[in-house]
Formats: C-alpha cells, structure tokens, sequence
C-alpha cells in the first residue's frame, strides 16, 4: 500500500506551484511522520538545476525553515532532481531507471505524479508516463494528481478529458480543487449530517437566503496577463466555490465513501436551474484612494494588453437548486478582487421571524469563515443582561483558534496529498462533476464573453459595484434592519 512505501514526482519542479505548494506541503507531511516510512521524492522539469539549486527550489518557502533545519536536511536527501522534457521517451526512460534505482529497497512499488505544469502538458505527460514509468498491476499502483485550470469552457474541458481518460483511469486521477482542502470546508459534512440541531433547519422552511462569497483585497497587480484571459468566474467561481456550494447543499450521501459523496455533488449541481444572463452583476474595478494611497484601476495593469477588456473583476452569480430541499432559495456566488477586505465565507440567512422588519428584529445567520481566522457563528438574537429589555445581536461562536488554540491549521495542499496517499478521493473533483459545473458556467461565459452583459465600474478597495445592495436585497438578503 502507498502508506508503506512511495516514490512521488513532482513534474513542473522548478515552477511556482511546485516551490510554492507542492514541496512545502511534502515537507510538511514529512516532518510530522506522516508520509509513508519509505518515501523517494523526485523532481522533474526541463530547466538545468544542480542539486542545491532543487533543494533551495523545494524549501525556500517552507515556513520557519531555520528551526527546522535538520528536518528540512534529511527531507532534501530524500529528494533527486532529473532533468528531462515533456514529450521525449529517452527521457522517461531515464526517470523510469531513477524512480527503479530508488525501488530498489521498498517492500513494495508505489508511484505518485504530481503535474505541476499547465494544462497543456498533461496529454503528453500522461502519454510518456503510461510509455516508460507506469506499473504492470501486479507491480503496484499509480496515482496522478492534476491542477485546475480543467479546460475554460464544456468543450475544452470534455477535449482535456477526453485525452487523459484513454491514458488513465479515473480511480488513477486526483483532480485538485484545493478548496476542498480547508479545514473549514472539511468540517462542513460533518457538521451537517452529525448535528441534529443542524438537520432540522437546513431547508426551504427557513433558510432564506445563502452567500458564498471569497473577497481579495488587491488587484492582478502584474498578473493580469494571466487573468484577462480567465476573468474571476472561471478562476475562482466555477471551481471553489461551486465546490462549497456542493458540500452545503447535498443530500446525505448513502456511506461517506467518495464515490457515494460525489455521487450525491453531482446530483445537486444537475438540479441547478440554467442561469439568467439578466440577474447576474459583473463589475471591474477602478482607480481609486485608500487609505492615502493611490490604487491603479484593473485596465492600468501594464500586462493587459486589451486596454478595453469587459473581463470581469468581480461577479455575483444567484444560483437556483431546483429540488424539494432548496426550491426557492437564492445561492449567491460573490467573488472579487479589489474589494475592502480578505475573506472566503458561507453566510445562511434565516428568514425573519413574524413582525421582524415592524420591530426590527434582524434574522439569525449561520456563518463558516473559511478564512482568515476559521469560524463557524450563529448569529443570535438575545436579552441583553441587567434591568432592562433590551435586544442584542450575539455568537453562539466556534472560533478555531479559541476552541482549538494548540492546533496549527494545515495548509490545505497538505491534507490532500495526505488524501491521495491514503487513496481517498472524496475531496477531489470526479469527472461528471467537473462537466456538471462547466455545464451551469458555460451558456453565461459564452454571453459575458461576447460582450452581452453590462460590465459594472467599482473603485479598487470598495464593497464592489454599487448596484449590489439593491441587488441583494431583491435575493432576500437583510442587513440593515
Ligand atoms: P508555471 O510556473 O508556469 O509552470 C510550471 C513549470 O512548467 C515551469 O517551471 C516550466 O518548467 C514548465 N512549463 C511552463 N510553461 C510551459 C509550457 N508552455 N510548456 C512546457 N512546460 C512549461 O506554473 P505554476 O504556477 O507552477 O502552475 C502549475 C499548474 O498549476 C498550472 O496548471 C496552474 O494553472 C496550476 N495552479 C497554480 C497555482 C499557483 O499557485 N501557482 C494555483 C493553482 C493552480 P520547465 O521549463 O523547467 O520545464
């Protein structure tokens, strides 16, 4: 099993993600003892890097490298770099006699890959890797990690498919939607379906209204080259976040295997009712001051070259389930860059109790907080104490780092790869799903890409366009009274 033994490549090695995530995350098992007791690491790119240069690549970004330095040292000596191309068998081959050379004292062949590398490297990766380093059954097994971007709309993502699903299969596949990896969005099934409290009020009768919003507080700042191309729904939207909207909304599955978990994300997203080009908001930002200092616009990004781009900066997407459970009630999708803070939340908002707008009575809201400061919150309604009668708002509160004040928080690379060694594939993205959520995008990228949909002014570090108040409150949503 892959919790015996295992040798990890790591292809795309001398890029950002790998520096990044990927080591860092590696490291991070190691150190705690949880990779298996004999693990081979190896990295694989086209760039020449001797030795050091691969070491200093895997642990520049490990977070308090100095006290750890003598793990970091035994965590290096574990790790090989081969140099080599994408499409070349020679090359394979080589890596193949590497991974070999390092098998060689392991009870057992496990083989982990690891696609740092964009998109467009994966056919032929995958290709060479089945050629010269895959494993005959009775050998040991093989698993391969992917990252987003999974195509840019149905049919580039079904074409990217379609490549890699001849070469392997989709027990061999660990799509990555790393917010499936956050310890908040973790929590989210249990604290659905192991809490009776939460079971008896997660419906129609009296949610009114959902959230899922994820704010940045800065702009592309020079990596709108990448960006203008992408636009926040597919980078953020039609990934992430409809991959909490899934965790939020789904049935309880049959078991908690991931096949049955999947099964049960999949069945949510098909019951989402096509989306109303005319109740989407789009915006983008512009020039503006804060705090003292003066912000440049989205289109003053000097790597956009389209200096009349209508690529959305920010996007607020109402989605609509169409089953017994949630008929009726808005999901708001809100993603945006440039706004007034950093946050990634789920916001359930109760409806009112009777008379609520007359003696303004706010409605209760449940709250997850993914991040910063992890937090599950009920807002509540309450006597405020002393001779008097007056109404406060206050939290029944899970704060992670009060309730949980020893525990460090993983990155969520970490659980993951942890997830794939373990061959748990429930936090990753199941083909039908992917399709399922490009389905629901789709017909509005097509609209919003061809200019059909008014693109909203915003200044950077505000709220967002200003039209989305009203916006909001025609979704239900209260926060004035
Ligand atoms: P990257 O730095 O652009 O690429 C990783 C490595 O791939 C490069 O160092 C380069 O290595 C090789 N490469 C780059 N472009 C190539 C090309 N056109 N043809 C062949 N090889 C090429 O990308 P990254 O930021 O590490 O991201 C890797 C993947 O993860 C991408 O699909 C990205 O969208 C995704 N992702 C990244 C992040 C992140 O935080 N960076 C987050 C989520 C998802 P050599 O030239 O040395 O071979």
């Amino acid at each position: 099993a892959f919790e015996e033994s295992v040798s990890i490549v790591v292809f795309g090695a001398s890029g950002d993600l790998a520096s990044k995530k990927t080591f860092p995350a590696l490291f991070a098992l190691f150190s705690k003892g949880l990779l298996p007791k004999k693990t081979r690491i190896y990295g694989y790119a086209r760039s020449e890097m001797s030795k050091e240069e691969f070491s200093k690549k895997q642990t520049s970004h490990i977070k308090s490298a100095d006290e750890q330095a003598d793990k970091i040292k035994e965590f290096t000596s574990l790790s090989t770099y081969v140099r080599g191309g994408y499409d070349d068998d020679k090359d394979f081959r080589q890596l193949n006699s590497v991974i070999e050379e390092g098998e060689k004292n392991m009870p057992e062949k496990n083989r982990l890959f690891y696609l740092a590398l964009p998109p467009s490297q994966f056919a032929d990766v995958g290709e060479h890797i089945k050629k010269e380093c895959y494993l005959k059954e009775d050998e040991g097994r093989i698993r391969v990690i992917i990252e987003k971007p999974f195509g840019r709309d149905l049919k580039s993502s079904r074409e990217l498919q379609a490549q890699l699903s001849p070469i392997f299969s989709e027990v061999e596949l660990y799509r990555i939607d790393h917010y499936l990896g956050k310890e908040v969005v973790k929590n989210l099934m249990k604290v659905r379906f192991l809490n009776t409290v939460m079971m008896s009020f997660w419906d129609n009768r009296f949610i009114s209204n959902v959230s899922i919003v994820f704010k940045e507080p800065f702009g592309t700042e020079k990596r709108g080259g990448y960006f203008d191309d992408v636009g926040i729904i597919r980078d953020v939207m039609q990934n992430h976040l409809v991959q909490v909207l899934c965790l939020l909304t789904m049935s309880r599955p049959v078991s908690t295997s991931p096949e049955d978990i999947r099964d049960e994300k999949v069945k949510v997203l098909r019951a989402v009712r096509p989306v109303d080009a005319k109740d989407i908001i789009l915006g983008q930002y512009v020039a503006a001051e804060v705090n003292g200092e003066k912000k440049p616009g989205y289109k003053d990004d000097d790597t956009i070259e389209n200096k009349d781009t209508k690529t959305p900066t920010f996007a607020a997407i109402p989605l609509y389930i169409e089953n017994d459970r949630w008929d009726g009630v808005p999901f708001v999708l809100k993603a945006g860059k440039a706004l007034n803070e950093a946050k990634v939340e789920i916001v359930m908002q109760f409806k009112p109790v009777p008379g609520a707008l007359r003696d303004h009575i706010p409605p209760n809201e449940l709250i997850f907080r993914i991040q910063p400061d992890e937090a599950i919150l009920l807002k509540m309604n309450t006597k405020y104490p002393g001779l008097n009668d007056k109404l406060v708002v206050d939290d029944l509160d899970i704060s992670y780092r009060d309730s949980f004040p020893k525990v460090a928080i993983p990155e969520a690379y970490e659980s993951l790869i942890l997830d794939c060694l373990k061959g748990d594939h429930s936090n990753f993205v199941r083909d039908d799903e992917l399709d399922e959520a490009w389905k629901i995008f789709t017909p509005i990228l097509e609209r919003i890409d061809a200019g059909d949909v008014k693109v909203h002014d915003y200044k950077y570090g505000s709220e967002g366009p200003e039209v989305m108040k009203e916006f909001m409150q025609s979704k239900g949503f209260i926060d004035d009274i």
